[in-house]
């Protein structure tokens, strides 16, 4: 329910409660002094007819005492003369006006005789009179002389005239039924005095007034006379209705105040629960306003006494308080807690908004090489100091560097206001950034790689250029060159590496991977003498995909081992199959730079060699230049344990990196296989003949084995071959073959001969 209703309601509940509280006592008061009113008005009532009763008594006695004394009438009684007496008690009765002139009644008679007169109601001839009794003395008694009025309408009517009331004279003997002798009521009115069957009934209201059951009139009886058989009450009434009928005026106008101020009551509750609940509504409004996230600058304001005051100035300083957090969390949420530069989502939304003023904007992706190694070293707090250091040098940066922020641990981002970065420009503001860091006792040298891509360029799309830029950098880590512009297509490249590397993890469990074998023939018989092992990967999605794109990625994913291992079983276990088939051939496997400094290798080399009964002489292994010369003294070690064994060893993709002979010579090598780059077009270019004559030669004077790679055609061949070439590989003998073609290929082969 709402505050104002309610408040309403309370308002109204009290109001109605009190106002019925004092209207009904008050209506319970007035009643009860209407009804004892109307009580001792039938008092007064009764008053006045034993007043009556008594004055005119009082008129009959002296009427009486004249007549008694008359010396005509006493000389008439004693004489006894009837004509006389009659004429003098009519003459007399007249003159009193009375109604009944002498009556023997025993009772009264009696009672006369006791008192010396009497005075009393009687019943003759069913009326009621008023009569008095007197004796006659002469002096003695000689008789006894009566008067009386009858109690007739004109009796009742002085006395309604007199009092305003209903007089009914009823008599009740015990065999009938009352007898209505006279009465005030009009003829018309419904007879009042059926309500009483006897005279006991009608007593029982002598002693005070009271309520006749039905029709509603208020009762007094008077009693007027009591004998053995006739008892006879004066009824004194009050109508109920004139009673009550100024009560129920003031019921009436009663309801009417009571409805007026129920009225008024009604519009000062809606108004006061209006005014008390208006400031309230609206601060809610306010409040539900703030919570939306509005900013309110008109918080009704009301003295600040009141409470609704001190409500809406909590709600200002509540929204202050909101809004000062809210600037705090927006700060936190757009920067980076480290060093305080802004974060990827601030980055995000600026490149978002240059693209939409459609401004051209250059994007520099920054990264520490190696920020590993300087938190391994130092420990994270200094390389917390080295970020925060490096973070404060780039906020220092000049125009046109725009904004710089801070994507990951290593990783910040340069917004600069030019299409692409100057070469100079950019070499002096990586050297500022990259000065060494000075610590307590030493410093910490940065080296920073860049990754660069440029709006519209390079993508139109924010993400898109942080990923490329991301692609870029990525390239940059791992070449010399420490800057990389992004360069179309990359993206996609990078895409389909992402994924290689993903399954590259799967291939082996899933035998995706299998091994094609490549004969190698010797110059000297133009025999078959070995073949090398390269490795197919055929994936379910992509297809084909070539052992120079794949071993790349597994080395620098760190999956080459795996590959290597299972490279190893399975051509061992091939070998052996061959042999027990009757073929006793020898394999070349290829090796990567971390299979060639693993100390393992050679124990597991052995064990393989046994496991599968293989003669040394059977295995060989290639190893390219750049792998050994990456740590060239662990792969000394290996190899010259390898040696041991008896398994020989082979310099792969000669003349394509930057090692001496000087170098290999410390190797444990006993063949030196010279890259088909210079193989394939030996027949047609000088220069590669040259290369290949002074690198045979100077291999044979070291005492190496020569193989010539990417022998495609016979003239190269006979070329290679009158160079004094020991062997050849090639397409021009044979191409990689898979496992099962080996055997078939091998039984139908026929001697080569390399002439022109
Ligand atoms: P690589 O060791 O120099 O292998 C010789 C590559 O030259 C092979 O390519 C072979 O198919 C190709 N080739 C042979 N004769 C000719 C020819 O007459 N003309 C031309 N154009 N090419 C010829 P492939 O099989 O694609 O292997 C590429 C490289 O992948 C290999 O170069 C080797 O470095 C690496 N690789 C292959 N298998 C393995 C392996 O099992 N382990 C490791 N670590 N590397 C492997
Ligand atoms: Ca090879
Ligand atoms: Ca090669």
């Amino acid at each position: 329910m709402r505050f104002r209703t309610r408040l309403m309601l309370v308002l109204l509940t009290v109001v109605v409660v009190s106002q019925l509280a004092t209207g009904l006592a008050f209506l319970r008061a007035t009643q009860q002094d209407a009804l004892a009113k109307g009580n001792q008005r039938l008092e007064v009532g009764a008053r006045v007819l034993d007043q009556l009763l008594d004055r005119r008594g009082d008129q009959l006695r002296d009427n009486v005492a004249i007549l008694a004394d008359d010396f005509g009438f006493k000389s008439a009684v004693s004489s006894q003369d009837r004509e006389t007496l009659q004429s003098v008690l009519v003459n007399h009765g007249t003159r009193a006006d009375a109604d009944i002139v002498l009556l023997s009644d025993p009772d009264l008679f009696e009672t006369a005789q006791q008192q010396g007169s009497a005075f009393s109601v009687v019943i003759a001839d069913g009326q009621p009179y008023e009569l008095v009794m007197m004796p006659v003395q002469a002096p003695n008694v000689i008789g006894w002389v009566g008067m009386g009025f009858l109690i007739d309408e004109a009796v009742v009517q002085e006395i309604n005239a007199l009092t305003g009331l209903e007089i009914s004279v009823v008599n009740y003997t015990s065999q009938q039924t009352p007898t209505y002798l006279a009465s005030s009521h009009s003829r018309t009115e419904a007879q009042p005095l059926s309500q009483f069957n006897n005279a006991t009934e009608a007593e029982a209201y002598s002693e005070t007034s009271q309520m006749t059951p039905d029709d509603g009139y208020l009762t007094y009886a008077s009693e007027l006379y009591n004998d053995s058989n006739n008892q006879t009450f004066a009824l004194i009434q009050l109508s109920r209705n004139e009673l009550l009928a100024a009560y129920d005026d003031l019921q009436w106008q009663l309801l009417v105040i009571v409805a007026l101020i129920l009225l008024f009551t009604i519009a000062i509750a809606a108004w006061s629960a209006r005014s008390i609940s208006r400031p309230l509504v609206a601060l809610a409004d306010v409040a539900r306003r703030i919570g939306q996230g509005e900013r309110v600058n008109d918080v009704p304001a009301e003295s600040s006494q009141s409470e609704t005051g001190l409500l809406a100035g909590t709600l200002r300083s509540m929204q202050d308080d909101i809004a000062e957090r809210e600037a705090i969390l927006r700060h936190q949420s757009r920067h980076d807690l480290l060093t305080d530069l802004p974060n990827r989502i601030s980055a995000l939304e600026d490149i978002n908004t240059r693209i939409q003023d459609s401004q051209p904007f250059t994007l520099l992706r920054l990264a520490i090489k190696d920020f590993r190694n300087i938190n391994d070293t130092f420990g994270y707090e200094l390389g917390d100091h080295v970020l925060v250091t490096l973070a404060n040098r780039m906020q220092a940066l000049k125009s046109p560097i725009q904004t710089a922020y801070r994507l990951a641990s290593d990783e910040f981002l340069l917004l600069i206001n030019q299409p692409h970065t100057m070469p100079h420009w950019r070499i002096s503001e990586l050297a500022a950034l990259s000065t060494p860091i000075d610590l307590d006792n030493s410093s910490i040298n940065l080296t920073l790689a860049a990754g660069e891509v440029s709006y519209p360029a390079h993508g139109e799309k924010a993400q898109l250029l942080l990923r490329r830029a991301d692609i870029a950098l990525d390239i940059a880590r791992h070449h010399p060159d420490a800057h990389q512009r992004y360069v179309e297509g990359q993206d996609e490249r990078h895409l389909r590496q992402l994924t290689l590397i993903h399954d590259l993890r799967d291939a082996v469990n899933n035998n995706q991977l299998q091994m094609d074998y490549q004969p190698k023939v010797a110059t000297l018989n133009g025999e078959v003498y070995q073949f090398e092992a390269l490795m197919r990967w055929r994936h379910p999605s992509l297809g084909f995909v070539p052992p120079d794109e794949f071993i790349g990625l597994a080395e620098r994913s760190g999956n080459i081992r795996k590959l290597s291992q299972w490279m190893l079983e399975h051509v061992a276990s091939q070998l052996h199959q061959w042999q027990q088939q009757g073929f006793r051939i020898s394999v070349a496997i290829n090796l990567s730079a971390s299979d060639v400094t693993d100390p393992q290798l050679p124990r597991q080399l052995a064990e393989l060699l046994a496991r599968y009964h293989l003669a040394a002489d059977q295995l060989s292994l290639e190893v390219t230049e750049s792998a050994v010369m990456r740590d060239i003294d662990a792969a000394a070690r290996t190899l010259d344990e390898i040696s041991r064994l008896g398994v020989s060893v082979a310099i792969d993709d000669y003349g394509t990196g930057y090692s001496s002979l000087a170098q290999i010579k410390r190797l444990p090598v006993n063949e030196l296989k010279i890259d088909k780059s210079f193989v394939l077009k030996l027949d047609s270019q000088e220069d590669d003949l040259t290369i290949v004559r002074s690198t045979i030669e100077m291999g044979h004077s070291l005492g190496l084995s020569i193989v010539a790679e990417g022998v495609e055609n016979a003239a190269s061949a006979a070329l290679l071959n009158d160079l004094g070439c020991d062997s050849l590989q090639g397409y021009w003998i044979a191409r990689p073959m898979s496992r099962d073609d080996v055997i078939p290929w091998l039984t139908n082969v026929e001697t080569f001969i390399f002439t022109h």
